[in-house]
């Protein structure tokens, strides 16, 4: 049984995907993934020996060895072209280790790139435009009182403006009643910083027009979000 967050990132794994799942941990997502028949074959790579032996140990008591393989390897290094691998995960990191770990494989396309990024997720979105790929989906979920973002991505060329890397240009479309949730509460919690700035009388300063700046942008993309 996988959680809300990676139930969404596997609900975005096509059928008979051919699947790296960078940064595994436990392997949860694969090895449920094949037990549930919807892909044949897995790597599952980890850059620590510990999170490894956690993935053998999921993958020996599911008698999963054939289908899922899991490697000890830093990022895509962790795939091999036997593999023919088609789609990659990269799930529960901050955007910028997850655009350091695309960077460092950019040699290769994937035909889909299924990323869950914890924080920074513009960090990830700004790579995938500058590299050829297209954003596909995304949804922000709320699992566990957080938000989490999941973008899918495609090769392809677009320019996404600034507004579209901070929001999702997905996102915006869609219009998502826990998307808008998300921005709603850090625009409330911008105004509450700008609050305490306004009874110190510190309306000219550099950060309060920040904020100012930035509630006028979240403003500005939900009412003209859909
Ligand atoms: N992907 C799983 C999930 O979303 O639940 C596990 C997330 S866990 C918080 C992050 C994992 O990424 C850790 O096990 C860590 O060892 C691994 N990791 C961090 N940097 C990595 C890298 N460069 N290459 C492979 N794995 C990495």
């Amino acid at each position: 049984h996988l959680s809300d967050r990676l139930a969404t990132v596997a609900a975005y794994v096509p059928d008979g995907a051919r699947l790296a799942d960078i940064g595994s941990d436990h392997a949860y997502l694969p090895a449920n993934l094949i037990l549930n028949k919807r892909i044949k074959f897995a790597v599952a790579g980890e850059v620590a020996q510990g999170p490894l032996e956690n993935a053998e140990q999921e993958i020996n008591k599911h008698h999963l060895n054939d289908q899922l393989i899991p490697r000890l390897a830093d990022g895509l290094a962790a795939i091999q072209p036997e593999d023919r691998i088609d789609t990659v995960v990269i799930a529960g990191m901050g955007g910028r280790l997850i655009q350091q770990i695309l960077e460092a494989g950019s040699n290769a396309t994937y035909k889909r790139l299924i990323l869950q990024p914890n924080i920074d997720v513009d960090a990830v979105r700004t790579w995938l435009q500058a590299n050829q790929y297209q954003i596909t989906d995304e949804r922000v979920l709320l699992d566990d009182g957080h938000y989490y973002e999941v973008v899918v991505a495609e090769p392809g060329t677009v320019e996404y403006n600034a507004m579209q890397l901070a929001f999702g240009p997905v996102n915006m479309v869609k219009n998502d009643s826990i998307w808008r949730q998300k921005w709603e509460r850090e625009q409330g919690r911008m105004e509450k910083i700008m609050q305490q700035l306004e009874a110190a009388n510190q309306t000219q300063a550099e950060a309060y027009r920040n904020y100012q700046e930035q509630v006028a942008q979240i403003k500005e993309v939900l009412a003209h979000a859909g």
